[in-house]
């Protein structure tokens, strides 16, 4: 007798939709198959003809952005990723990927923070690492070893005030490539995560839209121009070209960024591109909706880009589609203003409750409208980032022998996005407000436990574990293969 059956479901494996039924035995996936031929089991979930979809894995989460009393960096990080976890079961995702940030060495925080979350997480998690000096690099052996491979560098962006307030340091070209080539050396999994952007440019760029007494998200977009997103995105690939290293991009914005990422890939550069929810779904032009809460780096875009973006997604140059979530309460996101009040030179980039809108935003968005397939959804949102972070074949797809990470999909209901939408740290704020979405979870799956059913959270603290990235033979549908690098 095994554990569970789901009967009835239409089942969104990597190529195919195919309707039958999954066996899960002992956390895994055992047999994807008609019902007659499950065996049997203790519990049977009626998925009711709808569509079931694998656990999302999010490859770019930010939890403790503001300091928690002390200033620890920990301290302010599990203070978020408890509630917030809880989020992300809600919008079915059941792997998370934190971002860290430490002026010192990674190796005490991560060791602490696996311990923590292996007892608060309500999702699976990977974490990643922020590299901003050379002691960062000097420890990358070590991480490596336990299970962290994953390294993001912000590749000059970020200085002077912007960069003292996170208390980072921006990464500038021989320090890029110096992790670069300590990320081939280390192998897979190992990969190194961009944010390009060039501060140098963009200061510029600031200062004088706020001499013209500018404000408001053109104004933002105006201050921080495609081109100085892609000349960092240009350097980046080439950079990676020369290191042979494997190098994801995150949060793509635009068109010369898309094609410059499919030219490296074409020369057989080791690259991966990322988009962000809100970055194909949210443009600058909707400001009197949206508010300045839509202050994001890169800058939200006019719609042309946005129509840019979904064309590089089709394209295949785009292989993932995460959240960039950012848990912030009202109060820090507003300063004590309402959306439309406040100015975009003082609040702070990036917005909560991402998690739990990705699915339902990108079902009604991207599938419902054609722009996307349910197996390209699948594609962006877990296979992708699951082979690129080293989580495959564990994470990322329906198939046998995989974790039983699982979401069963209601799209039948429609709701109208807001407060009591959310679930998250602070639930009083979207950029989504008033908007009517479907595609949210019946129920949240993981490892064969039902974390979420019926809208009810009913998994617990102990639930989610650390996943160790260990397997790096696979690589992203449009990420060039090792072999095609020159050696
Ligand atoms: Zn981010």
């Amino acid at each position: 007798m095994i554990d569970t059956v789901i009967v009835n479901a239409k089942i969104v494996t990597p190529r195919d939709i195919v309707f039958g039924a999954i066996a899960i035995d002992g956390g895994r996936i055992e047999l994807i198959g008609p019902e007659w031929q499950m065996p049997k089991s203790r519990e049977v979930i009626d998925a009711k003809e709808r569509f079931v979809i694998p656990g999302i894995v999010d490859p770019h989460v930010h939890y403790g952005l503001t300091p928690a009393p002390g200033g620890s960096f920990a301290e302010a990080c599990k203070r978020d990723w408890k509630p917030d976890a809880i989020g992300a079961a809600f919008g079915g995702i059941t792997t998370v990927m934190p971002m860290l940030m430490s002026a010192g060495s990674y190796v005490p925080v991560t060791k602490e923070l696996i311990g923590w979350a292996n007892e608060n997480s309500a999702t699976d998690f990977a974490l990643t690492v922020i590299v901003h000096k050379q002691q960062h690099r000097d420890d990358m052996q070590e991480l490596f070893d336990s299970g962290v491979t994953s390294f993001k560098h912000f590749f000059n962006a970020f200085q002077a005030e912007e960069g003292e307030q996170m208390q980072l340091a921006p990464v500038d070209e021989s320090g890029l490539f110096r992790s670069l080539e300590k990320i081939r050396d280390l192998g897979a999994p190992a990969i190194a995560m961009v944010h390009a952007e060039d501060c140098g440019l963009y200061s510029a760029f600031i200062a004088r839209q706020r001499a013209k007494g500018r404000d408001g998200l053109k104004a933002w977009n105006d201050a921080r121009p495609p081109f100085t997103e892609s000349v960092r995105i240009e350097l980046g690939a080439r950079l990676a070209y020369e290191a042979r290293a494997p190098l994801y991009f995150v949060h793509l914005s635009n068109q010369e960024s898309i094609e410059t990422v499919q030219r490296y890939k074409a020369r057989g550069a080791r690259l991966a591109a990322e988009a962000v929810i809100h970055t194909l779904t949210v443009s600058c032009e909707q400001e009197e909706e949206v508010g300045i809460w839509a202050k994001f780096v890169p800058p939200l875009r006019p719609w042309s880009e946005i129509h840019n973006m979904w064309r590089g997604i089709r394209g295949g140059v785009i292989d993932c589609i995460a959240t960039d979530h950012c848990t912030y309460m009202l109060e820090d996101k507003t300063l004590g203003q309402d959306k439309h009040r406040g100015s975009i030179w003082e609040i702070p980039p990036g917005i909560s409750n991402v998690q739990e809108h990705l699915l339902p935003v990108l079902w009604t968005d991207g599938v419902l409208t054609g722009r996307i397939s349910l197996n390209e959804l699948v594609h962006l949102t877990a296979e992708n980032a699951a082979r690129l972070f080293g989580l495959y074949p564990r994470k990322g797809a329906i198939i046998a022998g995989a974790d039983a990470d699982l979401v069963i999909v209601d799209d039948t209901t429609w709701h109208v996005i807001d407060d009591k939408f959310y679930h998250g740290k602070d639930t009083r704020f979207s950029i989504y407000m008033g908007r009517r979405v479907t595609g949210r979870p019946h129920l949240t799956m993981l490892r064969g436990k039902t974390i979420l059913k019926d809208g009810r959270y009913v998994g617990s603290f102990e639930d989610g574990k650390h996943v160790e990235a260990r397997l790096g033979q696979f690589s992203a549908r449009g990420l060039a293969d090792s072999t095609a690098v020159a050696e």
